[in-house]
């Protein structure tokens, strides 16, 4: 059982054999018809003319920077964000686009004034604010309901391109009975992960205007994402949003469960849930103590954030419960 991300799900049989079988082309030159059909099936599900698939979210979010921003211009992120805080700075390193990074709730929101106050006047002394960046789902946190399109209107009035790191978009869709096209719609550009809890091995799509993109699969052979037969991995891709968005929902009961148990076993505020994951707030020494008595009976855990997806079963739900329950401290 791990316990670590969800990004660490392996692909089922029948995903299995949906790559088997995947006909296949040379991508670069957009001849891969599993490929096309992925992008096109991505793009209608966000609402948004067109999309590219991509190795990764890191590379899906440094290709809506780079597309939309020149070299000197800044873009505004909250500074837990994971493109500015866990992208080991492609977009400084490769577009020489620098950040403005403002404080974040807990809930992934910056405060709406101070991001107003962030927008540089035009005038030479400053670089140029191009774009904002939001995260939904932040840490497992689903984005209030109206706080994308107040974003954006703050965004629109200095002419600024609003993107959407949804790595984990449809968790979010799902927890609040929404669609990902709903939750996408402020947005130029939205990035979402296929590898984790929707449960492919590899690939991120960007998604959003046909002129953004084009530049975005520009971007993308220039960063040597351009691949090849990549429809053995778009397949999967394929298969995963056919089959595995509403089971997002049963990760979301298995994070609830185990919250609870944790609540009645440490007491109150010792944990929360988050979509998809579970925080723990036990003092270290307590949490060291539990991850090793988890860890002697084959349950990997990390940071005290432990994380739902589909490789979690019942009977392991089952058996996390037990191991908690019979943790001495
Ligand atoms: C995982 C993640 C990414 C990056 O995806 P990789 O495929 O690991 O590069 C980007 N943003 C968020 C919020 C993530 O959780």
């Amino acid at each position: 059982m791990d316990l670590r991300s969800d990004t660490v799900t392996k692909p089922c049989e029948r995903m299995r054999a949906a790559i088997a079988s995947a006909e296949v082309g040379d991508d670069v030159y957009q001849e891969d018809p599993t490929v096309n059909k992925l992008e096109a099936l991505a793009a209608e599900i966000l609402g948004k003319q067109t999309s590219v698939f991509v190795s990764s979210g890191t590379q899906s979010n440094l290709l809506a920077m780079l597309s939309h921003c020149h070299r000197g211009d800044e873009y505004i992120v909250g500074n837990q964000a994971h493109v500015y805080k866990y992208e080991g700075g492609g977009a400084a390193a490769l577009g020489g686009i620098q950040a403005n990074p403002l404080p974040m709730e807990p809930n992934g929101t910056m405060d709406l004034e101070r991001l107003s106050e962030a927008i540089r006047p035009d005038d030479p002394h400053f670089a140029k604010t191009r774009l904002i960046c939001l995260e939904n789902t932040f840490s497992g946190y689903v984005l209030p309901k109206n706080y994308p399109s107040a974003v954006k209107k703050i965004g629109s009035a200095s002419k600024l391109s609003l993107h959407l790191d949804g790595a984990r978009l449809f968790n979010a869709a799902v927890s609040v009975d929404s669609t990902a096209e709903s939750l996408s719609r402020p947005f130029d550009t939205v990035s979402f992960c296929l590898s984790k809890g929707l449960g492919a091995p590899v690939g991120s799509i960007l998604a959003g205007p046909s002129v953004l993109i084009n530049k975005a699969r520009r971007w993308r052979k220039v960063v040597g994402g351009g691949m090849r037969q990549a429809g053995i991995l778009a397949a999967a891709g394929i298969y995963a949003l056919k089959n595995n968005i509403n089971r997002l929902k049963e990760d979301h009961e298995k994070a609830n469960e185990i919250c609870d148990i944790l609540l009645k076993t440490f007491g109150e505020e010792t944990a929360s849930c988050a979509t998809n994951m579970v925080h723990l707030n036990l003092s270290t020494n307590l949490y060291n103590g539990l991850a090793d008595h988890l860890r002697m009976a084959g349950v990997t855990v990390g940071r005290p954030r432990w994380v739902m997806h589909q490789d979690i079963r019942a009977k392991d739900v089952r058996k996390l419960t037990k191991l908690i329950r019979s943790f001495k401290y």
